[in-house]
């Protein structure tokens, strides 16, 4: 295993997607700069980077200005570059947003709205015959149409970092848990499993813990992060061919998560999903995975009470489809009609790890913070896959 003990000029916590594309982006500004990335897992991009929908967001549903608008379209231009450059598998395949109803035109008017501000290239309006040109087995009465959008495996893109900070000198240590951080004398003391490194600057993009190390650095504990475990269900084989690419409907505004999608994967298979439930455990990828300590950070949090006091009924929904197949399925089933319970298996499931402030607001956009010698991702929700590549750029222009 590389050693990560000792000296360094920057150290990054968590070698996710995020943490992985700022280390490279670093190496690129000073290839003479030691960096080292300390993963707890004894692989890079085990969790969130390796369990999501796998999709290219092309920057469409963001409000215009905002740290995702903006870093989503940049992120996505870069991301297929960087495929095309180290041979990581992805299909510019394009995505659908359906309207099912007149209910839903008033907000699929607003996405338009936004990716045309955004300057989401080749967004157009779509009428239901369009829809079913591209996706034959869906229905609604209007949709918008994303070219741009694809899907990739986000994982290879992190194997691919990884593989080339190592090329360039820099060191990624796994089944390296950081515990605890001492500033001292401009420089910061870190203590992991695998001993203690020494670095000027220490940049944490740590998904589900970020909270807990940013608290333990002395940052503010708001936002804290709450994790939502997105289950999904896959088709079975023989009924892929009732989704061409990606089928996604008009999301509710209240919430920060798209809502069930149809998506392809990179491998073929079609995930339908996910959903977005409370748990208790930063890794209840099993829905009944409980960890103590997890478990009270989510309980204790005042803004978890606020946020469940506000969305009890989606929290119903939500926990509906997480336990019933039919109720899943029947939610899916209204974007494609002829899915039928049968044609299903189970699939497999992510946890987002989404910020919630101390007022109980789901934070939506991306949230960076400093402290004297350190930087946080404080969050770094979907779309931070797609966005990593333009996240890193972002980061290195403050790490400097
Ligand atoms: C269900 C789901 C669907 C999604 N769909 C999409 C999508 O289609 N498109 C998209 O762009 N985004 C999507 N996202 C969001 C995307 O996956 C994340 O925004 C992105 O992966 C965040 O990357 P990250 O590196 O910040 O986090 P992670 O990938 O979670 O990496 C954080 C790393 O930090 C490590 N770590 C934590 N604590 C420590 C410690 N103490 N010491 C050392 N290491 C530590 C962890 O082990 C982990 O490897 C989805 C997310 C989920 C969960």
């Amino acid at each position: 295993m590389n050693d990560p003990s000792g000296d360094c000029d920057i150290a990054i916590v968590g070698a996710g997607i995020v943490g992985l594309a700022t280390a490279r982006e670093l190496q690129r500004r000073d290839p003479d700069a030691r960096i080292v990335v300390l993963e707890r897992e004894d692989r890079v991009g085990v969790h969130q980077t390796g369990s999501n929908s796998g999709v290219a967001h092309a920057g469409i549903y963001y409000v215009p200005g905002s740290l995702k608008a903006k870093l989503c379209v940049e992120g996505i231009r870069r991301l297929y570059e960087f495929c095309d450059e180290h041979g990581v598998t992805y299909e510019r395949c394009g995505k659908v947003i359906v309207a099912l109803d007149r209910s839903e035109l008033g907000r699929l008017d607003e996405l338009e709205r936004r990716g045309q501000a955004n300057g989401v290239p080749g967004l157009r309006r779509i009428g239901p015959d369009e829809l079913r040109e591209l996706e034959p087995h869906a229905t609604g009465i209007a949709g918008l149409h994303s070219p741009q959008t694809g899907i990739v495996d986000f994982a290879g893109v992190a194997r691919a970092l990884a593989a080339q900070l190592e090329a360039g000198g820099g060191v990624v240590a796994t089944s390296c848990a950081v515990g605890g951080f001492d500033r001292r004398d401009g420089r910061t003391r870190i203590s992991h499993a695998c001993g203690e490194t020494h670095a000027r600057k220490v940049i944490v993009c740590a998904g589900a813990w970020s909270d807990r190390l940013a608290a333990a650095a002395g940052a503010d504990p708001d936002p804290r992060i709450v994790p939502f475990r997105g289950g999904y269900l896959k088709l079975r084989p023989d009924r892929r061919h009732l989704v061409r690419s990606l089928i996604y409907p008009v999301p509710d505004p209240d919430l920060p998560f798209l809502g069930v999608h149809l998506t392809k994967r990179v491998d073929g298979e079609i995930l339908l999903g996910p959903t977005a439930l409370v748990v208790g455990a930063l890794d209840a990828y099993r829905l009944r995975t409980v960890r103590p300590r997890d478990l009270r950070a989510t309980l204790t949090w005042p803004g978890s009470w606020k946020m469940m006091r506000r969305f009890w009924r989606t929290g119903i929904d939500e926990l509906r489809m997480a336990t019933s197949r039919r109720a899943f399925v029947a939610a899916c089933a209204r974007y494609v009609p002829e899915l039928r319970t049968e044609d299903v298996v189970d699939g497999p499931a992510g946890i987002r790890a989404q910020a919630v402030g101390r007022d109980g607001a789901l934070v939506d956009d991306f949230v960076f913070s400093e402290a004297s010698g350190a930087l946080f991702v404080r969050n770094a929700p979907s779309p931070a896959a797609t966005s990593s590549l333009a996240i890193a750029s972002f980061i290195a222009d403050r790490a400097s």
